[in-house]
């Protein structure tokens, strides 16, 4: 199984979104999908393009959008594996209230956000997870706000699955997205992807430096006050499994939900294609 594009990555050299992407790939092949029944979803951003770079069915739209259209595609067709792709701008600025409510409907599919903490393609703005000493041509003083926690809100949301990887470590990142594919409901994994050319902070020496994986720990996933505590400690990047809810139920699985959903006919319905006509 190839989920690899012919397209050439315009990403800069060095950028984490390599790790990122082959890790994905990875992840999607080593549990058994295939390209055909496969659809990646992504937003603006460097991210944004990942969609073009991986082989399967994709769709590159709006900006913060990118949630709403994979439920979309998940309730439409609960066949196809669906893995929505985004970077800290898309999904924690302007996504950031469809995330929340992605995390609440717990639709069973997987949510990859590649963490840079900065704005790439735009040309290294602050972002929503930009520490909050961080000069940047948005913030010449720092931002002088707060970063936003994603897995905080993800948590309080009612999230089933919390996960944060590192592009660079590919086998933990691989085993990680794994976790999220095989998880039932959505399966989030936060990824400190470096940015090369923008972010002179947050690098793949700090995060070397800084990183302590879980798994070296006595942490409990299932435990919903570790994860917190964990999510909160604002002075360690821990990679792993924060949070995972063994009796997760996705949405379209839940009492009242299961067969209520329209069927959706194969091909056009009768008469649609001389409506379209008509109309335009
Ligand atoms: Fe990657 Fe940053 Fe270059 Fe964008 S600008 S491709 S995030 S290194």
């Amino acid at each position: 199984t190839d989920f690899k594009s012919d397209k050439q990555p315009t990403w800069c050299p060095g950028c984490g979104d390599f790790g990122t992407m082959n890790g994905m790939m990875k992840a999607l092949a080593e549990t058994g999908n295939h390209p055909d029944e496969t659809f990646i979803v992504a937003g603006i951003g460097c991210s944004g393009k990942i969609g073009t770079y991986m082989h399967s069915y994709a769709l590159h739209g709006v900006h913060g959008r990118a949630l709403p259209v994979g439920t979309g595609v998940k309730l439409a067709n609960p066949d196809l594996e669906v893995m929505v792709a985004g970077g800290d701008g898309d999904g924690y600025s302007i996504g950031v209230g469809h995330f929340i409510h992605a995390v609440r409907r717990n639709v069973d599919m997987s949510y990859v956000v590649m963490d840079n903490r900065i704005y790439g393609l735009t040309k290294g703005q602050a972002s929503p997870t930009s520490r909050e000493d961080f000069e940047t041509s948005t913030s010449p003083d720092g931002t002088n706000q707060q970063p936003v926690n994603p897995k905080a809100l993800a948590l309080s949301a009612g999230a089933t699955f919390i996960a944060q990887s590192f592009s660079s470590d590919s086998q933990r990142h691989t085993e990680l997205v794994k976790q999220a594919i095989e998880h039932d409901g959505f399966g989030f994994v936060n990824v400190y992807s470096p940015c090369v050319t923008f972010n002179d902070v947050d690098t793949y020496d700090y995060f070397r430096d800084s990183i302590v994986d879980l798994e070296d720990t006595e942490h409990d996933s299932s435990s919903f006050d570790q994860a917190k505590d964990r999510i909160l400690e604002s002075e360690k990047e821990y990679i792993g499994v924060l949070y995972q809810d063994d009796d997760s139920i996705p949405y379209e699985q839940r009492e009242g939900i299961e067969g209520s959903m329209a069927e959706i006919p194969d091909g056009a319905p009768d008469g649609a294609t001389d409506l379209v006509r008509e109309f335009y």
